[in-house]
């Protein structure tokens, strides 16, 4: 009999986390990895979010607060939904909670019985299969190519529903396809969502201030769907926050009164500092984000190019988030010296090997034609990262 429970023994690694892991692990033995397998700006945090925080010590705003989050944050991230997303999610609607990812969990342990199913696209983020399946529900992906720009078709959503369907859970700009739904493909999709009740859908928006595609789009926006969407979104990647661990949503109250309850036995409210950096964040100008976002852009377009370069690598042009996510696929059944490369996994390890560049393969996104390039990082790195990708490529016959 295992020690461990079947819960754990059943749930993968999150992928991303597992080779940032191992790239660092490399790097600690002196070895010269460029890491582009974790997605996290590589911009300091603002000076002006660092000050609150420090304030919040010096004041000794140190204790717990509120489970759902202190009531000054949440009004603003309630002024917030209004002013960037005309969302009106009123204060006692939002859930602060340790990152987006634990919003996620919060919701999906909150709402998906054992046996209910969850509808999927593929490309998914890391965590949400693995969610799913702690919940004991079932995941029901529904595919995309690089020709569709990886995005679901309202048509395809409506064959993937049964009667066992309980929501739905996306991101857009999307981890890992950087695929961004405009308004009119959300209304496609919550047009189908609304003829079925009691169908709901998680709509992660962490990436929203990097787009390039120009205004970010909420699928709550129409009042027909409104009631029943969660609207998850963070400080990590629009303010360059990965660490201080801040996400929330917004949802009708009975979702977003579940959520604290699950949180008020799992953590309580998330670190008191944080909260006070994040609402300096949630009160400032959004503009604050757009000189990082243009510098994403500017990343973007440099990795597009250089791919270019490379036999035999598709790729699409992703709108938004700071990932490439390119079909390797023409690289299977290649082989250099001991390395056999079968799948998007052989392809990771290999290059990892023998180019010393850490990306994450796409069967950790449920597409193994595919990997994830974060370009989150220096021009310098980038350029050099590419190259490295080209010539350990460039040995496989
Ligand atoms: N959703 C998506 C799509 C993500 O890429 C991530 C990871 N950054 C998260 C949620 C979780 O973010 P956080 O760091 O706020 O937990
Ligand atoms: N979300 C980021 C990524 O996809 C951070 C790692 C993680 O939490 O999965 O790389």
């Amino acid at each position: 009999m295992s020690k461990l429970s079947d819960r754990i023994n059943n749930l993968a690694e999150s992928q991303t986390l597992a080779m940032t892991k191992k790239s660092r692990e490399l790097q600690a033995q002196g070895i010269d990895i460029i890491n582009l397998s974790i997605g996290e700006p590589d911009f300091a945090t603002p000076d002006f979010i660092k000050d609150a925080a420090k304030e919040a010590i010096d004041n000794n705003f140190t204790h717990y607060t509120p489970v759902a989050g202190c009531l000054d944050l949440r009004k603003a991230i309630s002024v917030k939904f209004k002013r960037d997303n005309n969302l009106m999610y009123a204060a006692d609607q939002v859930v602060v909670s340790t990152g987006a990812k634990q919003s996620i969990a919060n919701v999906i342990l909150s709402m998906v019985n054992p046996g209910e199913e969850v509808i999927v696209p593929i490309p998914y983020w890391v965590s949400y299969i693995e969610t799913i399946k702690l919940a004991e529900g079932i995941p029901v992906t529904i595919p995309t190519s690089i020709e569709s720009n990886f995005k679901i078709t309202p048509e395809q959503l409506k064959k993937a529903i049964t009667p066992k369907t309980k929501m739905m859970v996306f991101s857009t700009p999307c981890n890992p396809s950087g695929s961004v739904y405009s308004k009119e493909e959300l209304k496609a999709i919550a047009e189908v969502i609304i003829q079925f009740p009691d169908l709901y859908i998680i709509s992660d928006e962490i990436y929203e201030h990097i787009n390039f595609a120009g205004k970010h789009e909420s699928i709550a926006q129409f009042d027909f769907i409104y009631e029943r969407v969660i609207t998850v979104n963070g400080m990590s990647k629009g303010f360059a926050m990965t660490g201080w661990r801040i996400g929330y949503i917004g949802a009708p109250k009975w979702i977003s009164d579940a959520c604290e309850k699950m949180q008020g036995q799992f953590t309580s409210g998330t670190s008191s500092i944080s909260q006070m950096a994040a609402l300096a964040a949630a009160k400032a100008d959004p503009s604050v984000t757009v000189k990082m976002c243009k510098e994403f852009k500017k990343r973007r377009d440099l990795v597009l190019g250089l791919l270019k370069e490379i036999p035999g690598i598709k790729t699409n042009i992703p709108d938004g988030a700071f990932y490439i996510f390119f079909d390797i696929s023409f690289y299977f059944g290649k082989s250099f010296e001991k390395y056999h490369i079968n799948n998007s996994h052989d392809l990771s390890l290999y290059l990892l090997d023998i180019g010393n560049v850490a990306l994450v393969s796409g069967d950790a996104f449920g597409d193994d034609n595919c990997m994830r390039f974060s370009y989150a990082t220096s021009e310098d790195k980038l350029i050099e990262a590419v190259k490295r990708v080209k010539e350990a490529l460039s040995k496989l016959k």
